[in-house]
């Protein structure tokens, strides 16, 4: 736990799933990208490599989770994969459903804008089915 961790005060998002050791989360500031989910890992971890084998493999497991609920409720062309935390470093991935007439595509969501998109939130019944998604296990 840091105490100037934004990830350690916070949820980061709305929770989908949460277990003892991460949480997946749906972004709430990340207006062009309706559905962007964030796996957190829930101690104050700067790394991949800070965890130990076994919880690596359960944070990596969540991320295929999740990647897979993405794909089967939103079927995005493409789902981008990133952990950055230059500018919270606590250990977390963005999964990012990604369309043709996104904002970027096909560049990363981070870079200029290639074209201008006002995509709808997601509807509450969307939300619903994501987290029915993510409580499956395979
Ligand atoms: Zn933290």
């Amino acid at each position: 736990m840091s105490k100037s961790c934004l990830l350690c005060r916070d949820a980061g998002g709305t929770v989908l799933l949460r277990t003892e050791a991460w949480r997946i989360v749906l972004a709430l500031d990340e207006p062009l990208y309706p559905g962007l989910c964030r796996v957190i890992w829930n101690a104050h971890v700067r790394e991949l490599t800070d965890l130990e084998p076994t919880a690596c493999t359960e944070l990596l497991q969540a991320l295929v989770r999740t990647e897979r609920a993405l794909r089967q409720v939103l079927k995005p062309v493409k789902v981008n994969l990133a952990s950055l935390g230059n500018v919270t470093p606590h250990l977390h991935w963005h999964v990012v459903p990604r369309r043709e007439d996104d904002a970027h595509f096909p560049n990363a969501i981070w870079g200029p804008e290639r074209r201008k998109a006002m995509p709808p939130p997601l509807a509450a019944e969307t939300i619903a089915a994501l987290k029915t998604a993510l409580e499956q296990r395979t």
